[in-house]
């Protein structure tokens, strides 16, 4: 998905302008313009945006109002926004960077300068998206890691609180892990955890997560799924598991996982911590029940 602008000033010629030498640049795959502060941050709201150029002097709210809105939220917290100020208003470029603006363009602007600043800044953007993929993200898997599974489950556990709506937790845990590595060496071991992780994505809906909850233990959070639901799920996950074939040197390995499931609305479960706990347990009830099972925790 290439990048997109979005260019708020009250002055069609502006905004034009803008644009034009933005596209004959080839900086962004999409372009977004507004009229005003309002239909800006109702534009922002409905569209992802990588840059914003927000004018200083608008009817309505203005562009120091419009950065004030963005920055008290945290998800445009980090977001490039540049102020397009007008000549000789050296109050307004500083009250601007106080306010959070990520750089600053003077009109009538240089073209030259304003590439530059606006490239920068983009640059800044892809960087920081970088960087929260790699804070989320499980390196050896792809999966998630345990962090943006706690945060994607205390989103979920408030938003099932606040609706109405069910959701589940399943941990899986490959069985006797420690065989596996023993018998094929860590190398090979980091093989079975990255099919066994290709595994649960393919078995994932697009809203579900699949997580390494930590060493051969995974998890799964199913918004919008009671624990008979989920229980199907990890039910068919534990059989593909079970008759997966493994090539070459791991030809002779079977494989096999155990999975507790914890659901909300259920037994004492409140606050996340209760959820992975009791699906801990659940986990654990399978391993002692012989493994190669899923537990529903009660
Ligand atoms: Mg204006």
């Amino acid at each position: 998905m290439g990048a997109s602008v979005l260019v708020i000033d009250d002055s069609k010629t502006a905004r034009e302008a803008i644009v034009t030498l933005l596209k004959k640049e080839g900086v962004f795959a999409s372009y977004h313009e507004a009229v005003d502060g309002e239909a800006g941050l109702e534009l922002l709201r409905n569209l992802p945006v990588d840059v914003v150029m927000c004018d200083v002097n608008m009817p309505g709210i203005c562009g120091f109002e419009v950065l004030r809105i963005l920055r008290a939220e945290t998800q445009y917290a980090d977001l490039p926004v540049i102020m397009l100020t007008s000549n000789g208003e050296q109050k307004d470029v500083v009250h601007g960077l106080e306010l959070g603006a990520s750089d600053y363009v003077t009109k009538p602007f240089d073209p030259q300068e304003l590439i530059a600043r606006v490239k920068t800044q983009l640059k800044i953007k892809m960087l920081q998206d970088q960087l929260k993929t790699l804070a989320n993200t499980d390196p050896l898997t792809g999966l998630s890691n345990r962090r943006c599974l706690f945060e994607a489950l205390t989103r979920e556990l408030s938003r099932s609180q606040r609706f109405g709506k069910p959701c589940s937790l399943v941990m899986l845990d490959v069985d006797n892990f420690k065989n596996v590595n023993d018998r094929f060496g860590h190398f090979l071991g980091d093989e079975v955890l990255v099919a066994v992780a290709n595994r649960l994505q393919s078995a994932t809906r697009i809203y579900d997560l699949a997580a390494r909850y930590g060493g051969e233990e995974f998890a799964l959070l199913l918004p919008d799924t009671d624990s008979a639901q989920a229980f199907i799920v990890a039910e068919r996950i534990r059989n593909q598991i079970e008759i997966m074939f493994f090539p070459d040197e791991l030809e002779s390995l079977k494989l096999t996982i155990s999975a507790g499931i914890a659901s909300f609305p259920g037994s004492e479960v409140e606050i996340v911590d209760d959820m992975v706990s009791l699906a801990d347990r659940a986990l654990y009830k399978a391993k002692h029940g012989g493994r190669n099972r899923v537990e529903v925790g009660l």
